[in-house]
């Protein structure tokens, strides 16, 4: 069976744009505005000789710092989906009761969770680390989506039980 990874998390940390690099598509909707991306997105992967299918959850609604309800329900669903699920942050913002709200439903329904901080290029791990860490999901893998930096062997590490 294919392995399934939901990329779950609040608005505009990055979401869509890892998807697109790792499906190298632009079947997901990138924009500045949070709240474009109108639904779930599903599209291969593969990392080195192992291909998976990943989830996108769009943000429907909801502003940065918030999460619709119906935002929750596309997430719980995803998590519900996958085999894995990647709680993405934003390393350059601070933790948001957004961010608290999305891990406490990787806790519940996930079966196993990776926490991600995103655009993290050129920020110290450690200080990133020390923010996250609170969130109660283990400690975040820093990455830089835009860029590239660190994504494959992120994909490597979550792939590695399949
Ligand atoms: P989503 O709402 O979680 O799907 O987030 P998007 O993928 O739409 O990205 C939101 C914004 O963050 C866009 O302006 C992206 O260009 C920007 N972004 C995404 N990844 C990175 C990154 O690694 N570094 C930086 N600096 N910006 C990024
Ligand atoms: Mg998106």
């Amino acid at each position: 069976m294919l392995p399934v990874i939901a990329l779950i998390g609040r608005p505009n940390v990055g979401k869509s744009t890892l998807f697109n690099r790792l499906t190298r598509s632009r079947d997901a909707l990138v924009a500045d505005f949070p709240g474009l991306t109108r639904d779930r997105q599903y599209g291969f992967g593969k990392q080195g000789p192992v291909p998976y299918l990943i989830i996108d959850t769009g943000g429907v609604a909801g502003g940065e710092e918030g999460i619709s309800e119906l935002m929750a329900e596309q997430t719980v669903t995803a998590l519900k989906e996958a085999d894995v699920a990647i709680v993405m942050v934003d390393g350059r913002s601070g933790r948001t009761a957004a961010d608290e709200y999305v891990a406490s439903l990787a806790r519940q329904h996930a079966k196993q969770t990776w926490l991600v901080a995103n655009k993290a290029e050129g920020l110290d791990p450690d200080i990133v680390g020390s923010e996250f860490h609170a969130l109660g999901i283990g400690e975040p893998v820093s990455i830089s989506a835009a860029h590239g930096d660190r994504v494959a062997a992120l994909m490597d590490e979550v792939l590695a039980p399949f």
